[in-house]
């Protein structure tokens, strides 16, 4: 860890310490039963959370490309929306509790009768969760966890290869740049198991879909989808 990078993580731990927490939408005193954001904000997110036919909207997009069973979502992402600002603070500001609230929240919209295994995060290239200091997609699946109790898998789904920043590419050209990216190892631990992929935020599906069409070459292995934001 490099120096300025140490002094970050030592002096946000202090100011944690001395200062009172703050809503992290809007910067207000937070009392004790409020979590991260203040229930004014939180009540003012623009949740999917159980809305049907959002989350059809969002299975459809899996329709002819890879199958899925369900796909669950907490916010509704935007761009210059909340649901962008909390994400945001999670993958550039070191807000890995705040990660892992929301994860705890979505635990909430996952349905228990689906019978989920095990929770697998989309891996980051360990270059990039070195350079972060850990994967957004795995804090927000510590929270799934810590309130459902399925246990998390980080080790059979795995990054083959550092893919370019996908900002600047086409949908077909993004596609073309995370096919295969993802490989699976030790397959006999997910066979015959339903498996929950966890990611940050769905838009094209694009990563999402190169995890799952690797993970189901693995023998009668199914699929579901939880993402802590999704554009719709
Ligand atoms: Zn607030």
């Amino acid at each position: 860890m490099s120096v300025a990078k140490q002094f970050r993580t030592i002096s946000g731990a202090f100011l944690d310490v001395f200062y009172p927490n703050v809503c992290q939408i809007c910067s207000t005193d937070l009392n004790m039963n409020e979590h991260h954001v203040c229930l004014s904000c939180a009540y003012d997110l623009p949740y999917i959370g159980q809305n049907k036919k959002e989350l059809q909207k969002l299975e459809k997009l899996f329709w002819g490309r890879a199958k899925v069973e369900h796909v669950y979502s907490l916010l509704n992402y935007q761009r210059g929306n909340q649901t962008q600002k909390l994400l945001h603070l999670l993958k550039y500001k070191q807000k890995k509790k705040l990660g892992q609230y929301f994860g705890e929240v979505l635990a909430e919209v996952i349905t228990e009768s689906e019978n989920i295994q095990a929770i697998l995060p989309v891996p980051l290239h360990p270059k990039k969760e070195k350079l972060r200091g850990y994967n957004q997609s795995r804090v927000i699946a510590d929270g799934i966890a810590s309130k459902t109790n399925i246990p998390v898998n980080s080790t059979c789904l795995f990054r083959n290869s550092h893919n370019l920043s996908q900002t600047k590419f086409s949908k077909y050209d993004r596609w073309d740049n995370v096919r295969q990216i993802f490989s699976v190892k030790q397959n006999k631990e997910l066979e015959n198991k339903h498996v929950l992929l966890v990611d940050d935020v769905l838009t094209t599906g694009a990563t999402i879909e190169a995890c799952i069409l690797e993970l189901l070459k693995i023998k009668n292995c199914t699929v579901s989808i939880a993402t802590l934001a999704a554009r719709i």
